[in-house]
């Protein structure tokens, strides 16, 4: 698909948009699906098609309208991607979405492509759950099997008389028990393969979480040379297994002892990737871009180390609060950007949301550095001065 034609995203939060603002140098139109409207991506798109997922026709009707349809969330529900596939190519497959949608059915595939995991097993009843807290041990984590990120419907045993509370707080659903890992670091591979196998990656990226959610990344990771190679060879492995065409992320845990074990994937662009806007000649969405359209994939060298910090709406929340207690009157949130505008290594990206909400992703920054130390300082000082 040359330049010219058109992109149809399924999905329209601030992946979508950063994949549309990557596409437009290129020359591609960009069309948003998205049961909402003014979202992230709609507002630098083409077109915004405002309808619900299980809107088949207009599913049909957005993919007649397009040359190519890709997704910013792995959660596409299987007929939106049977019927988008009657007009046009999805990519990645249906098959790594289909994987990606359960973390069962994910940590399955990886233990049957020889991928080391942490110690799993299925939950489909309370006494599964007993048994596999006998089978596992203490601590471990329970996990809805479906529709969980950022940590949502996960809960920590610490001890097996915690599993009935546990299974009725899950709301009884199938899950998964993973053993707790007691890792040094989290890490992620972004990673891209063409519509001719050919496959690019973007190192090994260090991850920190506060409260679940990805707080600051840095690449690339100071991680022993054998321990980035290994990484990045399971990551091709998943999308040559997948058959993906397109960028998909892997997370691990890396542990004391140097071992990898991957905890999940995601079949397109990720947050860890966010730094290679500025840190690589082609950023992952460009990549995306590139993979879908069927065009070579772009250099993924690193200009420069870098850092990214997520921005959460909970920083317009404290600034709602400070202006309370400040003037003794209710003040609407906004965050005062000029101080960190005016910092030279800094990079701005807000993603056009209108409702902060706490643990909302509504912006991030990034720093680039002569050291990956540096640029987590200056990017975590830049920050603070917004009063996070
Ligand atoms: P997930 O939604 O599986 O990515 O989990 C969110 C975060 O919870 C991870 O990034 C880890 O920080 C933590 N976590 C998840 N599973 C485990 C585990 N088995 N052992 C230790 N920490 C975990």
């Amino acid at each position: 698909m040359y330049p010219g034609s058109t992109i149809g995203v399924l999905g329209s939060g601030q992946l979508g948009r950063m994949l549309a603002l990557a596409a437009r140098p290129l020359g591609y139109h960009i069309h948003i699906f998205s049961p909402e409207r003014d979202t992230p991506a709609g507002q630098v798109a083409d077109l915004e098609i405002c309808a619900a997922y299980d809107d088949l026709d207009a599913v049909r009707a957005f993919a007649r309208g397009v040359d190519v349809v890709t997704y910013e969330f792995e959660n596409v529900p299987a007929a939106t991607a049977v019927a988008c596939q009657e007009f046009a190519p999805l990519r990645p497959g249906p098959q790594a979405l289909h994987m990606a949608q359960n973390r069962l059915r994910e940590k399955t595939f990886f233990v049957e492509n020889g991928l080391p995991t942490a110690p799993f097993t299925a939950v489909h009843s309370l006494t599964d759950l007993q048994n596999g807290l006998v089978q596992i041990g203490c601590p471990a984590v329970l996990k809805t099997a479906v529709s969980g990120y950022d940590g949502k419907g996960q809960i920590k045993l610490m001890h097996p008389d915690e599993a009935e509370a546990a299974w009725q707080a899950v709301g009884q659903v199938d899950c998964i028990l993973e053993g707790w890992v007691e890792f040094e670091r989290e890490v992620s591979v972004v990673a891209a393969r063409g519509l001719d196998g050919r496959f690019a990656h973007y190192g090994v990226i260090e991850n920190s979480h506060a409260n679940h959610i990805l707080d600051v990344s840095k690449a690339p990771a100071d991680v022993p040379p054998d321990t980035a190679k290994e990484a990045v060879a399971m990551a091709q492995c998943v999308l040559e297994a997948l058959d993906v065409v397109g960028v998909l992320c892997v997370e691990f845990f890396l542990t004391g002892d140097g071992r990898l074990l991957l905890n999940e994937m995601a079949p397109r662009p990720h947050n860890s990737g966010h730094l290679t806007i500025e840190a690589c000649v082609t950023s992952q969405f460009e990549q995306q871009c590139r993979a879908v359209c069927g065009l070579p994939l772009g250099d993924t060298c690193y200009r420069q180390p870098a850092a990214m910090a997520n921005l959460l709406g909970d920083l317009w929340d404290i600034r709602r609060k400070g202006a309370k207690e400040q003037r003794g009157e209710e003040r609407e949130g906004e965050v005062d950007w000029t101080a960190v505008l005016r910092l030279p290594h800094i990079k701005v990206h807000l993603y056009g949301k209108r409702e902060p909400r706490p643990g909302r992703k509504m912006g991030h920054l990034t720093a680039l550095a002569d050291s990956v130390g540096e640029a987590e300082r200056i990017v975590r000082e830049a920050r603070a001065l917004l009063g996070y």
